[in-house]
């Protein structure tokens, strides 16, 4: 098969011969491999790797770049991923040689000033959580959630209680109820109400003695702030049972409430919403998790804990005396370079600033649901925190199509938006979700509102075949996930 896609593989542009570099005359005397390495360890034939020259591949791979939307090229309201512009000097103080040439085996006394860095960011999260204890080893939110529910079930097991269950709200984001079986308890959803918050009586006839954890994301994944969480986590308590809260939208609350404060025991960050670290790409992520003190014995080790001498220095180093630990989650202490741009972000916003980003992001939001609601339908309500929930259903009616929030989604790429987040939650049929984040500017969301609007006018055949700009318009998405092609060979 060949590619057929506007840019061609590098094995499609190779030339025999052809290189980036050329080595000098070699001075010393030549060894055939043969007589360096046992014949099992040497490929018959050489591999078949691309030849070319280095301006080929740096245009071949630059131009693959200008092929993805990013939050550097486009406005990206995707719900739920807090995708808001990372200030670049985050970028510039991750990648101090300080920091880039330390060794993860270096001795603690060698590497005080990462140290500090990392047990300062502790105590920034454990302020901003209102919850005490810190780790930062998990390496993404789904990865804290299932260290946090490994505590939780440590903690019972300590306890000699048996309590196999987590609940999660019919709201909840798929990596709750997937860590919570992960971690071996049995998962029960509950249900939500009209309003979009959570059936009181549906978790009261649900909740008992078995019950480890009740999993919440606050504001939710529809934008909504339960107010009920109190309430809720009374009840979760007084059955023994511990709350754990879903972060991924602290941007919706720093310095407004902390999850500490309304009743959470445990919670995680995801600093690559939350506190501007890159997304993804594969790349790392980090899922920073806080507990109460009760808890805290349990967490992963090592943690970085703080001595003041006679001398009133500060001594910094790695914990590994905590016999209730649960042990390693990761290797060394985490995604270091997100942390260290968490931190900087963190220092560089301070209180006041944090609670601006909340506000501002909630202002956005609320300001694009203003203009949206006209147009398209928003089923819980008129206000919301940083994001909310439009549904595309009535398109299905009046322009007979089969998947009108897809067709809208993929309609915008045209336009220049990256889409929103469709089809989630499940509970809004067709959804869009859609956050804005605190670093867009009214032109922009007014620029987005006026995209959406002129989508949403438009014929089922546009919308149907869209993108029409791009250069591949619809992939099967489920063949790519399920049968990816990684490996070139010329006769594939
Ligand atoms: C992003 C997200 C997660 C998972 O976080 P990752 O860092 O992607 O693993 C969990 N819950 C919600 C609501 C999210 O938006």
């Amino acid at each position: 098969m060949s590619n057929t896609h506007a840019a061609p593989l590098l094995f499609e542009l190779s030339k025999p011969g052809r290189r980036s570099s050329q080595l000098p005359r070699c001075d010393v005397p030549q060894i055939a491999l043969d007589q360096l390495l046992p014949a099992e360890a040497l490929a018959d034939v050489p591999p078949p790797l691309p030849e070319l020259a280095e301006p080929d591949i740096v245009r071949h791979f630059t131009n693959l770049s200008t092929m993805n939307m990013s939050v550097d090229t486009h406005f990206y309201p995707l719900g739920s991923c807090t995708m808001k512009y990372n200030p670049k000097r985050n970028e510039r103080l991750a990648s101090l040689p300080g920091w880039l040439d330390i060794h993860p085996y270096q001795p603690d006394p060698t590497i005080q000033g990462l140290l500090r860095l990392l047990y300062d960011l502790q105590a920034d999260l454990a302020e901003i959580s209102g919850l005490p204890e810190v780790t930062l080893q998990p390496a993404a939110g789904a990865h804290g959630e299932l260290t946090a529910l490994m505590v939780a079930a440590e903690y019972f097991r300590d306890l000699g209680q048996q309590r196999g269950k987590v609940l999660t709200p019919d709201t909840a984001h798929g990596t709750n109820p997937a860590s919570a079986r992960m971690a071996g308890f049995e998962t029960l959803t509950v249900r939500s109400t009209a309003t979009g918050c959570v059936d009181m009586d549906d978790l009261r006839s649900k909740l008992d003695d078995q019950t480890a954890v009740f999993m919440i994301t606050n504001p939710n994944t529809l934008g909504l702030f339960d107010s009920q969480v109190q309430e809720i986590a009374d009840l979760v308590h007084h059955q023994g049972g511990l709350i754990y809260l879903d972060g991924a939208n602290m941007n919706a609350i720093l310095g407004i409430t902390r999850p500490g404060d309304f009743g959470a025991d445990m919670m995680h960050f995801n600093p690559h919403k939350t506190f501007s670290g890159p997304h993804g790409g594969g790349g790392p992520g980090a899922g920073p998790i806080c507990v109460t003190a009760e808890l805290g014995p349990y967490l992963p080790v090592p943690i970085v804990k703080k001595q003041t001498e006679d001398t009133g220095a500060d001594i910094f180093s790695l914990d590994y005396d905590r016999p209730k630990s649960i042990g390693r989650v990761r290797s060394f202490f985490g995604n270091v370079g997100v942390l260290i741009r968490a931190y900087c972000y963190i220092r560089t916003h301070g209180a006041s600033g944090l609670l601006a980003v909340s506000q501002n992001a909630i202002l956005n939001a609320n300001y694009l649901l203003g203009r949206i609601k006209h147009f398209l339908a928003v089923p819980h309500g008129d206000r919301c925190m940083h994001e909310f929930v439009a549904s595309a259903e009535a398109l299905k009616h009046d322009k007979g199509l089969k998947q009108p929030a897809m067709d809208i989604a993929k309609r915008l790429i045209d336009l220049g938006f990256h889409p929103p987040t469709v089809y989630f939650p499940l509970t809004v049929h067709d959804a869009l979700m859609i956050e804005p984040t605190e670093t867009e500017s009214k032109e922009t969301l007014d620029a987005f509102a006026e995209a959406l609007f002129h989508v949403t006018g438009e014929s089922a055949e546009m919308l149907r075949e869209a993108p029409h700009t791009t250069v591949i318009s619809r992939p099967n998405e489920v063949l790519a996930a399920r049968h990816p092609t990684l490996k070139w060979s010329p006769d594939a």
